[in-house]
């Protein structure tokens, strides 16, 4: 069975025997991707539970350096985690709730760990909010049964999409892989059922009780990131005022957008100089703001109150929201994407290069072709990089370096802020041709025309690339090709890697031969 029905078949079956079980000391939240106060389904159940059996309520975070291993957490995400642990904390504190963080050294021990603190706290009920990567759903699914044994119950509710998955099928009743009639369903069906814009409300405050039960999980610290996924101090300044914590920010972040650049995102979301889009996928990723929240923001600010009419810039910027449930949606159906797999099988066939030199050029925007490392190196630089650039590197890898994608899926991983499993996975998927609706295999992106359509004037390349300070005009796209070879090279600026021409032909005689083998 899918993970996802292993999980909802320990739900199911636990859901009538939790009835019996008798009040105890405490209501528990689990905090994951989801670290805020306003609009968390489970932290606002758990908040009502505790209400109405008239128990304080207790949140907690467990951080796994093996986890963050496993799941390739880049130190500036994780460092963003704990920064955001930090408000959240303070946060809660102002409702008399405390925000237990602690470190378990190994993942499978996670389950364990949290059971014995959910005894010592005499938990009547744990409350969390899904995620639907395959190892969470296999460990949620068990949990919800140690919970029981151990008379404790146990939610697991879905809140990081607007629509959960399984909710949408296509007219033949299975899952769509292809995006846009998806989008049309999933827009028909939150037009029928309002209430999933419906926010929650933040937790209610806590019992005086609280503190004097709990005293010790309200003088508890923050613990600083692992030994493997430390930043220097640079880095740690750097990455602080780049992207402040909290969802007070991702709101103001919203709520600037939607003001000043939403009208203009269809028009200019495609050119990395301007910050045209909303930069707001760190916090998506964190969960410092809801999917939710932000689609009803930006539909009421629409002229029509719908998704897919009106304001332009916001139908759009809708529309890429939803890329993120659409990518999640195909994980928790086709689990395998999860488990290092080609979503077309046809694509396992392909003979990559595994050339480290070439690799290397590609990690560190030594390529030689200026759109290619100036996005190489904001992405080293911020811990993000704009999405018309993560297709252009992600093509470039998999086609002209014709590099295995998952190296390059890897490498994104462990130096996004926003690393988010489904979408990396779906956008790399979508580059290399090997994922859910693709692009077509031969339609191979030239880094040059890229370059002088989405950056036209060279101001992104001129940011990032500073050897070519000193090339002038149109020449930054190709300087050795253009005649600004000598400035080039003085600014110790490198040459292609690799010929455009030369490897597009491998790359198009290679996939049709990975195609053509059994
Ligand atoms: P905006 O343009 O303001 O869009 C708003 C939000 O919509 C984003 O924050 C994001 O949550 C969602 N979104 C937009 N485009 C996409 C998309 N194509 N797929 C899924 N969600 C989307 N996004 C991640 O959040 N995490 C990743 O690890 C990630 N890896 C990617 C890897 C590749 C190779 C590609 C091509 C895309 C990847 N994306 C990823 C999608 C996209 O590039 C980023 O979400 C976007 O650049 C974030 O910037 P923004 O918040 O300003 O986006």
């Amino acid at each position: 069975p899918r993970p996802i029905d292993l999980l909802n078949s320990a739900l199911s079956s636990t859901n009538r025997e939790r009835d019996n079980i008798e009040a105890k000391n405490s209501v528990v939240h689990w905090f994951k991707c989801d670290l805020r106060t306003q609009d968390n389904k489970s932290l606002h159940m758990a908040s009502e539970k505790a209400k109405e059996e008239g128990l304080p309520l207790i949140a907690f975070y467990i951080i796994s350096p093996q986890d963050f291993e496993a799941h390739l957490t880049a130190p500036v995400r994780v460092d963003f985690i704990l920064r955001n642990l930090e408000v959240l904390k303070e946060e809660l504190g102002k409702l008399d709730i405390p925000l237990y963080v602690e470190t378990v050294e190994k993942r499978k021990e996670i389950p364990g760990r949290i059971l014995e603190l959910l005894k010592e706290w005499g938990a009547r009920h744990l409350f969390t909010n899904v995620e639907y990567e395959v190892d969470e759903l296999r460990r949620e699914a068990k949990m919800v049964e140690m919970c029981l044994e151990n008379g404790i119950a146990m939610d697991v509710l879905p809140d990081t999409c607007v629509v959960s998955p399984g909710e949408l099928q296509s007219g033949s009743g299975k899952q769509y892989a292809v995006y846009t009639p998806w989008f049309r369903t999933w827009v028909a069906h939150v037009h029928d059922h309002p209430k999933l814009l419906e926010q929650f409300p933040p937790p209610s405050k806590n019992p005086s009780k609280a503190r004097k039960t709990f005293p010790k999980l309200f003088d508890s610290t923050i613990p600083s990131a692992p030994p493997n996924k430390s930043l220097t101090a640079e880095e740690k300044k750097r990455f602080k005022s780049l992207w402040p914590a909290g969802e007070e920010e991702a709101k103001a972040r919203l709520t600037k957008f939607c003001e000043q650049k939403i009208s203009g995102y269809t028009d200019h979301r495609n050119f990395p100089s301007e910050a045209a889009t909303s930069s707001l996928s760190p916090h998506f990723a964190a969960g410092t703001l809801s999917a939710r929240t932000a689609i009803k923001y930006a539909r009421d600010h629409n002229t029509t109150k719908k998704l897919n009419a009106g304001t332009q810039g916001i139908q759009t910027w809708i529309s890429e929201v939803a890329w993120r449930d659409f990518y999640k949606h195909v994980l928790a159906n086709w689990p395998y994407v999860c488990m290092n797999k080609s979503f077309k099988p046809e694509y396992t066939n392909i003979s990559w290069e595994y050339n480290d030199e070439h690799f290397e050029t590609w990690k560190t925007g030594q390529t030689g072709y200026p759109i290619v490392d100036a996005a190489m190196r904001q992405l080293l630089h911020t811990g993000w990089m704009h999405n018309r650039c993560r297709m252009i590197v992600a093509s470039f890898l998999a086609k002209h370096l014709l590099t295995d994608w998952r190296m390059g899926e890897a490498f994104f991983m462990t130096h996004l802020i926003d690393g988010d499993f489904a979408s990396n996975n779906g956008g790399w998927g979508f580059a290399a041709s090997t994922g859910v609706d693709p692009q077509p295999y031969f339609r191979i992106f030239n880094p040059l025309l890229q370059s002088e359509k989405f950056d036209a004037e060279g101001n992104y390349i001129r940011k990032w690339v500073k050897e070519l300070e000193g090339v002038k005009g149109k020449a930054i796209h190709d300087p050795y090709e253009r005649g600004c070879g000598k400035e080039a090279k003085k600014g110790g600026y490198p040459k292609r890697v690799v010929d455009h021409k030369e490897s597009r032909e491998r790359c198009l005689a290679r996939y049709k031969e990975g195609l053509g083998r059994e």
